[in-house]
């Protein structure tokens, strides 16, 4: 029987963050992470509350047959976290598509092999496996406090093997100029592989767009919410 999937959501829209910027893509989001970082926006990740009732199981046709149907540039494999889910058969019917495969994963789990690009975000929760980040063509750092590119570099021994390393601030802190300064300062004293980053789909509400995207979630991290 073929692996099903449980399936977040799906939704053309275009990527909003790293090298592939701007690019036309059909995003996947597979349900569930067990790493449960407290600003994560699938907030099902971190309340009971926001654990969707309809999560659909898709088999890797199904995905293909849908994905393709909206001639991406690239498909991005998102979460939850991804890799917690056994990537191989959805992965090889992604590329019998004919389809280029990105993936977004924290690097805690095993990454597959034949993906055509491999974005590492890694999280204190649950740290990055070396494996992974000798994967990643891009690193995204999550810079929640002014020294967390400090706290990260020091942790990988500043051994990054991907060219670009990204510093986003997290986005409930996205207009904090504490976060926003120490990323520009940090940029501006290291240089590469570093580079200052945002989520820019989320000003353009790319996403919401397609109706198959669910309502933006609300952030862990956003003071007021009372969890
Ligand atoms: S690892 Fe990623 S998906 Fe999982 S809780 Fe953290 S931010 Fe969310």
């Amino acid at each position: 029987m073929a692996e099903l999937y449980p399936v977040n959501e799906t939704f053309l829209s275009w990527q909003g963050e790293g090298v592939h910027m701007g690019r036309k893509a059909f995003f996947i989001r597979l349900q569930g992470c067990p790493v449960k970082c407290t600003w994560c926006d699938s907030a099902s990740t971190w309340h009971p509350q926001y654990v969707p009732k309809n999560i659909r199981k898709a088999s890797p046709d199904e995905l293909a047959k849908e994905a393709g149907e909206s001639h991406p540039d690239f498909v991005v494999l998102t979460g939850g976290e991804p890799c917690v889910h056994d990537l191989v058969p959805l992965v090889n019917a992604l590329k019998a598509a004919k389809l280029k495969v990105h993936l977004e994963t924290c690097g805690a789990y095993e990454i597959p092999e034949g993906l055509d690009w491999v974005t590492v975000s890694p999280k204190w929760a649950k740290l990055p496996v070396a494996e992974s980040l000798a994967k990643a063509d891009e690193v995204k750092l999550i810079i929640e406090v002014p020294d967390s590119a400090e706290k990260w570099t020091a942790a990988v021994g500043g051994a990054w093997v991907s060219k670009s390393v990204w510093l986003h601030p997290e986005w409930s802190r996205r207009a904090d100029s504490s976060i926003l300064k120490a990323i520009t300062d940090f940029v501006k004293a290291n240089g590469a592989p570093y580079r200052a980053g945002w989520q820019v789909h989320k000003p353009y509400m790319a996403d919401s767009l397609d109706a198959r995207a669910r309502p933006p979630a609300p952030l862990g991290g956003d003071p007021g919410l009372g969890f």
